[in-house]
């Protein structure tokens, strides 16, 4: 099974597609989080996207196009799309790769949520720097403040979750992902989930439309 969750930045698409990775054995993909990989091993890819991102915009579609048709097309089993494709130029090569390779989207799940929600889930998301693990000071804070539940690393905020970045992320949302939406809903599948109800509450609700159980 694949699937792709749209929404925009802080509504909890990372932290559905890692229940949904875990509970259903798919791979998720996240190009924010590969990317962000790259720029701490300081890698010739990491160099060229690290201004785009502190900015809060998005890294050229020649650098993420590549990069994520070749990890999608090589993965055997089912795929979770976190942030690929983000606009409409991406969205139309991975429907030509997918056509191609004989497969398809069978879900795409957008999760809404307010842009006032957004910026203040964004500006209280902490993260660990070395394992990736995400907190929110307000709702789902460590066991000790500023330290990874985990691995015990300081938490820190991302650049491009200060203030400023966010309603640059959040132009960027509105004027080249949101379009996505229509695209998809032109090709069938699309799944409209309220992202603003508690974590467990929207999985179960992904998990029954897409008509698997949670274990
Ligand atoms: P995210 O972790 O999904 O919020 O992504 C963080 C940042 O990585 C974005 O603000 C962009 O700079 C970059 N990025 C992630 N996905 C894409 C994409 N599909 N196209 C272009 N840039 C992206």
């Amino acid at each position: 099974m694949n699937i792709l969750l749209l929404g925009g930045p802080g509504a909890g698409k990372g932290t559905q597609s890692k229940k949904l990775e875990k509970t259903f054995g798919l791979k998720h993909f996240s190009p924010g989080d590969i990317l962000r990989q790259e720029v701490k091993e300081n890698t010739e890819l990491g160099a060229r996207a690290r201004e785009f991102m502190e900015a809060g915009k998005l890294v050229p579609d020649e650098l993420i196009i590549n990069l994520m048709l070749k990890r999608i097309k090589e993965q055997k089993k089912g795929i979770i799309l976190d942030g690929f494709p983000r606009n409409l130029a991406q969205a139309k090569a991975l429907t030509e790769m997918l056509e191609k390779e004989k497969m398809k989207l069978d879900w795409v799940i957008k999760i809404r949520v307010s842009p006032d929600e957004i910026i203040k889930r964004l500006s209280s998301r902490r993260v660990c720097p070395e394992c990736g693990a995400t907190y929110n000071i307000n709702f789902n804070p460590p066991q000790v403040e500023g330290i990874c539940d985990r691995d015990k690393n300081k938490l820190v905020q991302r650049k491009d979750d200060k203030k400023e970045t966010i309603k640059k992320r959040l132009e960027i949302f509105e004027e080249e992902t949101r379009p996505l939406l229509e695209y998809y809903q032109n090709k069938g599948n699309v799944i409209i989930i309220n992202g603003e109800a508690d974590v467990e509450h929207i999985f179960r609700e992904i998990s029954e439309k897409i008509g698997r159980k949670n274990k």
